[in-house]
């Protein structure tokens, strides 16, 4: 896999790290498809593009099929093979390495080699018996790395489902940058701190579970620390963030930070706070009163959170409102 980069784009909340994020080269305009064409995304080229570094991978291509070259299909048991059926690439497949140090993947939807989901499986008549195939490149990563953030470009147009995506490989990014270096128990401390508010949005249990893992690094192997911290934090950010878990993280926020506003500010940031509950409010708008008090410096803890932008602003994707 060959890696590329553009841009230095980082916000705030990003904390420097760029997420290394697989993608199947044909999202990213090679022209490596059977018709020798491509299937270039615009919002990862243009917009995701700039804040991260790509991983591009053609499966097809690597098991030496070329472009253009004969469409392949998958059975029902899940072989991958030429449309004929005279040809059988499942080894070739099995046998190439996966990559390593992503933060997340973005599949090409409905190829029976990279897609997710809603592949096509056809039987020995020729005619396709469902469509709930996984593309057999794609099952790999996904059984390999179970808790990677991992989509198709369809679904990154749902613009809930594009945030989630997003949020998660700016978090995992994060992780693995602290843990790529020779971090010590407060540099965790640390880190679990300031994702306080994120964790809980998304998952309260599982920000305690690891809580405890980071209370006991001082004590514990520091592979184990490692594991256990990294499974938590990664499931913690899988799980949804509705909107009660978001309520429930702005209401802590305010708990924390209340009595350092005026009494203006605070009463503001309380209605706001219902408001969003309620659900006449974005989330947008809790957050950036909250982000506006962060920047007159006054309040580090609150300045540090990764909640309030936890990637970059630029990116502009915080303007959908979580089911
Ligand atoms: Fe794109 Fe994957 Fe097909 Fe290659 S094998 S052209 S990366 S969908």
């Amino acid at each position: 896999m060959t890696e590329t980069g553009a841009g230095t784009g980082t916000g705030m909340g990003t904390g420097g790290a760029r997420p290394r994020v697989g993608a199947s080269s044909c999202l990213l305009g090679e022209p490596v498809r059977f018709n020798g064409g491509h299937s270039r995304s615009r919002f990862l080229t243009e917009d995701l593009g700039p804040h991260v570094d790509w991983v591009p991978y053609c499966p097809e291509m690597e098991i030496g099929l070329g472009a253009p070259r004969a469409t392949l299909r998958l059975t029902a048991g899940d072989r991958l093979v030429s449309k004929s059926g005279a040809a059988d690439h499942t080894a070739a497949m099995a046998a190439l390495p996966l990559p390593a140090g992503l933060d997340g993947y973005v599949f090409k939807a409905k190829s029976p080699s990279c897609a997710l989901h809603g592949v096509a499986r056809f039987g020995d008549g020729g005619q396709p018996v469902d469509h709930r195939g996984r593309g057999v490149f794609a099952r790999r990563v996904t059984d390999r790395y179970p808790l990677l953030p991992a989509e198709d470009e369809g679904r990154l147009n749902d613009p809930v489902l594009r945030e989630e995506f997003t949020e998660r490989i700016f978090a995992f990014a994060r992780l693995r940058a602290l843990l790529s270096a020779p971090w010590q128990p407060r540099d965790l401390v640390a880190f679990h701190a300031r994702h306080k508010l994120q964790l809980l949005a998304h998952d309260p249990a599982r920000y305690r579970a690891a809580g405890r893992v980071v209370a006991a690094a001082g004590r514990a192997p520091r592979a184990v620390t490692e594991a256990a911290y990294r499974d938590l934090f990664l499931a913690a950010l899988s799980a949804r963030a509705t909107r009660g878990r978001h309520a429930n993280a702005l209401q802590h926020a305010f708990s924390r930070v209340g009595r350092d506003l005026g009494r203006s500010r605070r009463a503001d940031l309380a209605a706001r706070i219902d408001a969003y509950r309620r659900g006449t409010d974005p989330l947008s708008v809790p957050v950036a009163i909250l982000g506006h008090y962060a920047s007159d410096g006054e309040l580090p803890w609150l300045a540090g959170q990764t909640y309030l932008e936890p990637f970059p602003a630029a990116l502009r994707l915080r303007h959908a409102v979580p089911r």
